[in-house]
Formats: C-alpha cells, structure tokens, sequence
C-alpha cells in the first residue's frame, strides 16, 4: 500500500526525523492558509499524487511551458495562483504513464535552501533477507538513469537483523554521501531513525529523493514515497487510515473487498483462475500463444459462488477485455460451484465477448454438465493448453 508524501512526512516526523513544516490543502483557501502557517519567504507547493517525477512533469490542461507538478513561491499570492492552476488538472510524469493522474490535494511546505541534493532509499532484499540502505550523492534526479550510466555512484549495504541497525551503518551513509563532522553526526543518527521507522511501520520500500544538506549544514528529508507490506498491515490501523482510494485502480479495490488476488494487466484476455500458480502458468501460456493476458486474478481455494460471481464481474468492467479464459483446477474447489457462479455472473451483467471455460478435478462432470445445460455460449476446452489456443483464436476473431 502506498501513501501520498505529506502522509510519509508525518510517519517520518514521529520517528523523529528532519522534515520541514507544512500543511495538507484540497482547496486553494485551504492552501492559503496552509502558506500563512508558515515562516515564509519561501514555500513550496507540491501535487499529491501516488507517483514520482512530479518536478518535471506536465499538466495536460496548461500550456507547456508551464511549470511542473512541485513548484516553488515567493510569496503567500504566488501560493495562491500556483494552488489555483494546479488543483484538478491531470499531471503526467514519468511515472503515472500517458493518462496521467488528477491532482486533488496540495502539500504547502516551509522552502528551504539547499546546498546539496542525495539520494536514499531502503527496501527489503529478496536476495539477502535483509534491509538494505541504497544510498547515492546523485540526488533529485532519475536514480534508474543513474544506475544505468553510472552505477558506481550508487552504494548499497544491509543490515543483519540479528544486530539491528549500528552506528557503522550510519557512517556507511555518511561516507557514501562524502560527511564529515556534524553532517556524519546527522547521517548517523538519521540512519538509525529511518531503520527504526521501517521496521517498526513494516515498510516494504521508503525513498528520500532528495534527501538535502540546506545551507545551513542541516540533513533534511525533501521528499518522501512509502509503500508498505499489504500483509501486516493487519497490525497498522493507522497506516490503514491514511489510504487514498482515489489513487488505486478501481478494480484492485473491489477485489479486496472480496479477498481475491487481483492485478490489473494491459492486454485483452480476463483470466478467472484459482490458485497463484496456475494463474500465473496461465498467463504464461496465453503470452505463449502471442496474447496478453488483462489481469492476473487468483479466486482462492475455497470460493464461494458470489466471490466468483464478484470475480467475473471485476473483469468483464475493463473496457480493455475482449475475451475471458477460465481456468480452474477443482481441489478443495468444486467445478460446480465455479460452474454456478460464471453462469450467475453471466446472467447479471451478459456476455458480449467469447468466454472459454476449462475445468478439471472434483464434480468436473457435473461442472461441465451445469454450463452445458445453461445454454450460455461458452467455448468449452480439454486441457489448459487447448483452452488458451481456444481463447487466443476466438478473440483474434474479434479484432
Ligand atoms: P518529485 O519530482 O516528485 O520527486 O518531487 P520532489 O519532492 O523530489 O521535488 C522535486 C524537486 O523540487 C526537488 O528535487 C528539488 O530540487 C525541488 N524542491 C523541492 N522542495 C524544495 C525546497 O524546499 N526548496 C528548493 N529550493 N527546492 C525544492
Ligand atoms: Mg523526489
């Protein structure tokens, strides 16, 4: 789950990290008196959307040479006019794709002078069971371009759980990012408050980019992107309570509702499956068979017919969906039972774009019986490989 930065702030601020005041705005009367909470000259204001490379990126309604999605003001009016041209209109960057996203909320935040920009980042590493630290002086810019051009740049190290984070860690940091004196003293203690957030919050990712020496010799934390492990969130109501369903696909939220595991794909076949492995063997043949699969969907193992029903329906509303496969192996999961829910879903919201149907295991008789009998016109297939060639064709015919 990801928060939006103004959110990551806070959580920061708590461990006591260094960031700098500001205020959250959905309105801009609400961003003008964010501004008048502050010291002033400078202020920043800053779009709040779930995704980078907001400094860099367009408005799709401004011209373009119009500034970005972070933009700096000198004065409580310049807050104002920036808050008024950029609340509602559709950033892109980078990272939001093509379409980009609409920004409902600002963030008005203290400006400070920097003197040098960095990078940091913590993630969990697959590799190592460890957190890692990546840590770069090249800060505020595109850290993947940096890691093409120029990796040396970039140091990483984790740490042993075992020990938790020491103080060597932070002056791994610091000599990473070239400090010395009280900037070291600063790394280190930072070092060992960002670990204590991570853990603690069970981060699976946190970025400061940039992460900031001002001219005043002070680290501070510039920007900041959170995501956190959607599995212990369980025990983070707080962090729960920060999530911005604006910012997610629609159908990802539906699907929570029901407990199943979906993702949005791009391409144009719907995939009902039941368990994870299967479901992503099924992707794989569909790619195969030179298609692309729209979702990656696993029902679970002990569906009911409505959670297959609800199944069916998240994937028929993508517009982008021009036939559906469904693939289930009856284990603890009845054929019947999926056979009853497709035919449910079907009646409730039709079926205008060819649907192939591969059962197998328990009640696989009268699964296919139920589907059979119901008149629907659903293509039946074999095995998992005559059912994606059977899709792949049947929505080929429809191009
Ligand atoms: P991003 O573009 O989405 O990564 O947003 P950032 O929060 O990283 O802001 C983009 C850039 O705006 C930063 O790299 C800085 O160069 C600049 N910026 C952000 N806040 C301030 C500030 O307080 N003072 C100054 N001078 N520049 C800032
Ligand atoms: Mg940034």
């Amino acid at each position: 789950m990801n928060i939006h930065e103004y959110q990551a702030k806070a959580v920061l601020k708590e461990f006591g990290l260094p960031v700098s005041r500001g205020g959250a705005a959905l309105t801009v009367e609400e961003a003008v008196r964010a501004a008048q909470d502050l010291p002033g000259p400078l202020y920043v204001v800053k779009s709040q959307i779930h995704a980078g490379g907001r400094g860099k990126g367009k408005f799709k309604e401004l011209p373009p040479e119009a500034k970005g999605g972070v933009r700096l003001a000198k004065s409580i009016d310049e807050v104002k006019a920036n808050a008024a041209e950029m609340l509602g209109n559709t950033l892109v960057t980078v990272q939001t794709g093509p379409a980009g996203k609409q920004v409902n909320r600002l963030y008005i935040e203290d400006g400070s002078d920097i003197e040098r920009e960095f990078y940091l980042s913590m993630l969990v590493d697959r590799e190592t069971s460890r957190v890692a630290f990546v840590v770069s002086t090249e800060g505020g810019m595109d850290i993947e371009k940096v890691a093409h051009d120029s990796p040396e740049k970039i140091i990483t190290f984790s740490v042993d759980p075992a020990t938790g984070v020491m103080p060597h860690h932070g002056l791994a940091v610091a000599k990473a990012l070239g400090l010395s004196g009280d900037l070291a003293k600063q790394a280190v203690g930072l070092t060992t408050k960002l670990y204590a957030a991570f853990v603690a919050k069970d981060m699976a990712m946190l970025e400061i980019n940039p992460l900031i020496v001002t001219q005043d010799n002070q680290l501070k934390c510039l920007d900041a992107k959170i995501s956190f492990d959607s599995n212990a969130l369980y025990r983070h109501p707080d962090i729960v309570a920060l999530r911005d369903e604006t910012e997610e696909d629609p159908k990802e939220i539906e699907a929570s509702r029901y407990d199943l595991s979906y993702i949005a794909l791009d391409g144009s076949i719907g995939c009902m499956v039941n368990g994870a492995g299967l479901a992503m063997a099924t992707l794989d043949i569909i790619k195969l068979y030179g298609e692309e699969p729209a979702n990656f969907l696993d029902v679970g193992g002990g569906a009911s017919k409505e959670k297959v029903t609800a199944a069916f329906k998240i994937i028929t509303a993508d517009p982008q969906v021009k036939g559906i496969l469904v693939n289930i192996f009856g284990g603890i999961m009845r054929c019947d039972v999926i056979a009853e829910g497709v035919i449910a879903a079907v009646q409730e919201v039709g079926l205008t774009i060819p649907l192939v149907v591969r059962l197998e295991g328990t009640n696989v008789e009268l699964g296919k019986q139920i589907i059979r009998e119901s008149g629907l016109n659903v293509i039946a297939a074999d095995d998992l490989d005559d059912a994606a060639q059977k899709i792949v064709k049947a929505v080929r015919e429809t191009k």
